[in-house]
């Protein structure tokens, strides 16, 4: 299967899931996740009509950016240590995995040196697994209400990693949970947040992720065919 195949494919599954529950696939915006993806297949896939990237590493993001610039829409998928936001600050359009009020707090200081001001979604860890990282859902409520002291950061919705469980239909109620909790949020009305991108869904679950109410979702392995950590 070609990258434009498999993207297609993608793209038709997206039409499934949005004609299911009654929602216009226009509102699903797809990040490729290209991870361990070389530089010449990530730009076949910029000739198919991607137009955001995700990456979840700091290094491999400003080796690909050297490449591919502009050409991408930047997005931050990975946890990201306060040391490291100096280093991608200046090159991401998003990001999504704002995880502490620490980060918050680098990421509002370095966009100020450079007069510019970021979207971010807050990462919520909704199986509440010890082995990822996000907010715990029972703290999101104390966690946004910091964000108005943000004056550089703009706050645009929610991502999460559903659990990865072997039977797909039981990620459902942690996707429903997400849907709740962003509907709430959007109903508060708090100084620099737009609930408007409830980030979920990867290859494994991104249909029923749409179904219960993403409109962002992130492929990798989708696109590009299994990972090769050994190139790395
Ligand atoms: C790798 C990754 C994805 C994509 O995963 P696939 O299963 O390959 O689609 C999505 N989101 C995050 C945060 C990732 O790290």
């Amino acid at each position: 299967m070609t990258i434009k195949e498999n993207i297609d494919t993608i793209l038709e599954k997206v039409n499934r899931a949005c004609e299911k529950s009654n929602r216009s696939s226009n509102e699903i915006k797809l990040i490729a996740v290209t991870k361990t993806v070389d530089i010449n297949r990530i730009l076949e896939a910029l000739k198919c009509n991607i137009k955001s990237i995700g990456e979840n590493k700091v290094q491999e993001m400003t080796e690909k950016y050297r490449h591919i610039g502009n050409m991408a829409e930047w997005h931050m998928i990975g946890h990201l240590q306060t040391n490291k936001v100096k280093h991608i600050i200046d090159k991401v359009s998003m990001i999504q995995s704002v995880d502490s009020l620490k980060l918050m707090n680098e990421i509002n200081k370095r966009c100020k040196d450079i007069d510019k001001v970021i979207d971010i979604l807050i990462e919520i860890n909704i199986g509440r697994e010890s082995t990822k990282y996000g907010i715990d859902p029972s703290d999101i409520l104390n966690f946004i209400k910091e964000a108005p002291k943000y004056e550089n950061i703009r706050v645009k919705g929610l991502m999460t990693v559903a659990p990865a469980l072997a039977n797909k239909e039981e990620v459902r109620p942690y996707f429903k949970e997400m849907k709740k909790i962003f509907d709430e949020l959007k109903d508060l009305s708090i100084k620099n947040v737009e609930m408007k991108y409830l980030s979920m869904g990867m290859t494994g679950d991104f249909e029923i992720a749409v179904e219960e109410g993403s409109n962002m979702i992130r492929i990798g392995t989708g696109i590009f065919g299994p990972r090769d950590y050994s190139k790395k």
